[in-house]
């Protein structure tokens, strides 16, 4: 890789709460485009990006399930959510003059491609940004499933989880000033620990193929270029 660089190909998962900024649901322009600046940072030192981004502002399943929905067609709705999320974050990345495309676990060809693995892997080798939309495509899954797994069909380098923190900590620091901050766990720790980074098939999944994951805060300007040379206050799960 280039140097400096610890990682030449990687995928981003943010939830979709990281979009909101300070409003209580759906997207807040400016917090889009900061995030955009981030991933463009990185495109620019020449890092194949990947981009996975939750649908939780706009809609989450399992709550309307259980407002009796059906949790199939709950969940459906959530990763058309990721949809809408995918396209505001093309929008923000192709002003800022990154060519991006978005690719759809769930076919709607008229503003997305479907997800075509040999096809996502060209644009990456082109120094496209790629957003895999619509989740894993299936019910009963979550985005950081769909992360895992398509970082996993990428060969992706690591796995960054951008979160509102610079990582793992031993309680919430919010609440407990005693809180620590892991500097490195392993996947089986956070497993058994029930350390709440990403749910537990996506822990699972990412283990099995190896891929670190890196949680950091994705709020903080630079920080996600910081990380990728390996000196960004961040959590690294690894083996
Ligand atoms: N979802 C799903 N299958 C997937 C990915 C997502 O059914 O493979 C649905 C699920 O209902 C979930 C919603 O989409 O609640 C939004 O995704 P997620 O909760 O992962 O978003 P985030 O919390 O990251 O914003």
């Amino acid at each position: 890789g280039k140097p400096g660089l610890l990682y030449k190909r990687v995928l981003l998962k943010i939830s979709g709460e990281a979009l909101m900024g300070t409003r209580e649901f759906g997207l807040e322009p400016q917090t889009v485009n900061r995030v955009a600046e981030e991933v463009k940072q990185v495109a620019e030192m020449g890092v194949e990006c990947c981009l996975v981004i939750g649908g939780g502002n706009i809609f989450r399943g399992i709550a309307g399930a259980s407002q009796g929905m059906q949790r199939a067609s709950a969940d459906y709705m959530g990763m058309l959510a990721t949809v809408m999320n995918a396209l505001a974050m093309q929008n923000a990345l192709e002003q800022a003059g990154v060519q991006t495309r978005v690719q759809s676990a769930i076919s709607m060809q008229s503003i997305c491609e479907p997800y075509i693995r040999r096809r996502a892997m060209r644009h990456l080798e082109k120094g496209r940004v790629v957003i895999f939309a619509a989740g894993t495509g299936n019910p009963y899954f979550t985005t950081d499933t769909a992360a895992a797994l398509r970082a996993s069909e990428m060969g992706c380098e690591a796995l960054l989880k951008g979160t509102k923190v610079d990582g793992v900590y031993s309680a919430d620091p919010k609440l407990d000033p005693k809180a620590e901050r892991y500097e490195t766990l392993t996947h089986h720790e956070v497993l058994s620990r029930d350390l709440k980074v990403m749910d537990a098939s996506a822990i699972s999944l990412a283990r099995e193929s190896h891929i670190p994951i890196i949680v950091f805060s994705i709020h903080t300007h630079g920080m996600m270029a910081e990380v990728l040379q390996g000196r960004g206050r961040c959590t690294v799960i690894g083996e």
